[in-house]
């Protein structure tokens, strides 16, 4: 053996090939009360990485038996709109009192921002006895079971609403070869990091048909993606709907749209 092959990195395991789409629990705005708020998730063996959590996140995910053979939780919150946020607390106490029982090192929760301890805090949940907080911008996830990758998170700050200035993010998130989806919150922009798409196997954006300065609007993201690729346009699923969101218009033009596992009417028969 040389002494130069004792210093080589040892190659990376390949891709194995699964598909990682994000599993839509709710794609509606704030005021779509069909198809519910907007969160989506992701299982890695026993871990479950959930974005966003709504007020009606918490019935969905129980009637769907999400949390079934879970053994931590890692939960990234986009911004605390009420229709990202309004549903955590109270899901981190049901994680906390029936799922993962006293062990606040297995609810991760993500966010830039510790406002949120505030905002917990006033509902009766409380760090470090019900959940774990991480603030970091980026970070390697540690999961519960044993990846030959690690994944990475990165919240990339973005524009919304100006009474949230600065408050506000989109979520990247990448496992080695295995995937890069970046998740854009709400937003008025496009990720300046997605104009490249050959680096991300999933973009979900969040779209809106009128022309408004909180969202982004249909008619930007055709601007955008005027030069795109028809495989790069399906790898752009949209998201966060609105009531009159027009689903056939988006399809003949080629891109993906979110589907929700369970509609609010589905939620409550
Ligand atoms: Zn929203
Ligand atoms: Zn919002």
């Amino acid at each position: 053996m040389s002494l130069k092959s004792l210093f080589e990195k040892p190659a990376p395991p390949p891709a194995s090939g699964k598909a990682y789409p994000l599993t839509f629990l709710g794609c509606g705005s704030a005021f779509n009360t069909v198809l519910g708020n907007n969160s989506a998730y992701l299982k890695l063996g026993d871990d479950l990485l959930l974005i966003d959590c709504g007020g009606d996140v918490l019935p969905k995910l129980v009637k769907l038996h999400v949390f079934d053979g879970v053994r931590k939780v890692h939960i990234f919150i986009t911004h605390l709109h009420s229709d990202h946020a309004g549903g955590l607390g109270n899901t981190i106490l049901y994680l906390s009192s029936k799922i993962l029982r006293h062990e606040p090192r297995k609810i991760c929760l993500y966010h830039p921002d510790r406002q949120i301890v505030d905002f917990l805090r006033m509902q009766g949940v409380v760090e470090d006895t019900h959940y774990t907080m991480y603030v970091n911008l980026w970070d390697e996830l540690f999961l519960d079971d044993e990846y030959a990758w690690h994944p990475e998170y990165y919240f990339k700050p973005t524009k919304h609403v100006p009474t949230l200035e600065g408050h506000v993010w989109g979520l990247d998130l990448k496992m080695g070869n295995e995937f890069h989806l970046f998740f854009s919150g709400d937003t008025c922009e496009w990720n300046p990091d997605c104009y490249d798409m050959t680096e991300y196997t999933a973009v979900y954006q969040e779209i809106t048909e009128k022309d408004n300065p909180v969202h982004f609007t249909y008619e930007r993201l055709l601007q955008v993606t005027k030069n795109f690729t028809a495989d790069e346009k399906k790898r752009i699923t949209l998201m966060h709907f609105d009531d009159d969101f027009d689903f056939e218009r988006a399809q003949t033009d080629g891109f993906s749209c979110a589907k929700a596992q369970l509609t609010l009417e589905d939620l409550y028969q």
